[in-house]
């Protein structure tokens, strides 16, 4: 039997980038911040786009290091230094225009700590120089996830979190599939199909949406289809942004056990409960059980289990499960 979930274009799928962050000499120094993981590991999987917004709108390499200010509620993007600059209405608009571009993205990796790219922590000064808070977003990062809710988005310095990088690249590869489907023409069937894939992903990352997602399906006459796919989407994104950890997903694994017991042998079924408990308490890997199950799909060909994302959410070589 064909594994169906195992198939990968590797060329379509787009992943906007900090262009600092794939190597790119644009820094206010003339340097970069070049992620391995961007870099080596996920770019033979994805095509970049890379965008660096200070060179785009004329800012120059090397050039004065800029941050946020807030003038009493109106954050400018000024100069750290030198105070008299001012690109605050630029950057704004060249984000605006930007991300109105980016609809085929499947994902963005942008960079950490900078006031125009950064996802999270950014600081905000007051105009005298003191810190105020860091809990803002960079500009250009504010405007891409306003204009697109939906996208995985993760810098480059949370993509060291094994967990973190393993959850934004199930994220990339789902939402790519969601694209890839929306595109061909969305129909009822296909809607239900592409659920049935992704159960056992969404019950191990967030069981209450798997209850949601499965109900809102339930009747696909009750409103638009257009309408229905917008909000299993939302839905669907925000279970998988829910990090399953050892009991999410030992809860998916022994469902996936269950279906087995049906048509394995005593033997096969003690290996599988002792993969998976040894999985559970931390002495295995993700991919130890996953491994075993997918092997036994070989043996006990299922084309219902076989189809299943979570067995193979994106391609092996990533090896992001070997350090869960
Ligand atoms: S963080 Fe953004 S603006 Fe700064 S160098 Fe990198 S790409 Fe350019």
């Amino acid at each position: 039997m064909k594994f169906i979930a195992s198939e990968f274009d590797s060329n379509s799928i787009k992943v906007g980038v900090s262009a600092c962050v794939v190597g790119q000499p644009v820094r206010f120094d003339g340097g970069h911040k070049q992620s391995t993981f961007a870099q080596s590991d996920l770019s033979p999987f994805v095509e970049y786009v890379p965008v660096c917004p200070e060179v785009a709108i004329g800012m120059g390499v090397p050039r004065p290091t800029i941050r946020l200010v807030d003038h009493d509620g109106d954050i400018r993007v000024q100069g750290s230094t030198k105070k008299e600059i001012d690109v605050t209405e630029d950057l704004r608009a060249f984000s605006h225009e930007q991300v109105t571009h980016l609809n085929g993205l499947s994902g963005y990796i942008v960079c950490a700590k900078s006031p125009t790219c950064g996802f999270q922590r950014i600081k905000i000064y007051h105009p005298e120089g003191h810190l105020l808070t860091n809990d803002s977003a960079g500009v250009y990062t504010q405007a891409l996830m306003k204009a697109h809710p939906l996208l995985p988005i993760e810098d480059n310095g949370r993509l060291c979190d094994p967990v973190l990088k393993e959850n934004f690249v199930t994220r990339v590869f789902a939402y790519h599939d969601w694209q890839t489907m929306v595109a061909s023409g969305i129909t009822p069937q296909k809607m239900v199909e592409f659920h049935s894939r992704y159960k056992f992903l969404v019950m191990a990352n967030h069981v209450p949406s798997y209850r949601m997602l499965g109900e809102l399906l339930g009747d696909l006459k009750r409103a638009p289809l257009e309408d229905i796919a917008d909000e299993y989407i939302a839905g669907l994104m925000f279970a998988l942004t829910q990090r399953p950890g050892r009991k999410g997903n030992t809860n998916a694994l022994m469902h996936l056990q269950g279906y087995f017991k049906r048509f394995i042998g005593s033997d096969e079924r003690q290996a599988l409960a002792d993969v998976i408990d040894k999985y559970r308490v931390g002495e295995l890997p993700l991919m130890a059980p996953i491994t075993l199950l997918r092997h036994l799909l070989v043996k006990f060909p299922n084309q219902y289990l076989s189809q299943q994302v979570y067995l193979k959410p994106y391609p092996d070589k990533l090896a992001l499960r070997n350090l869960l």
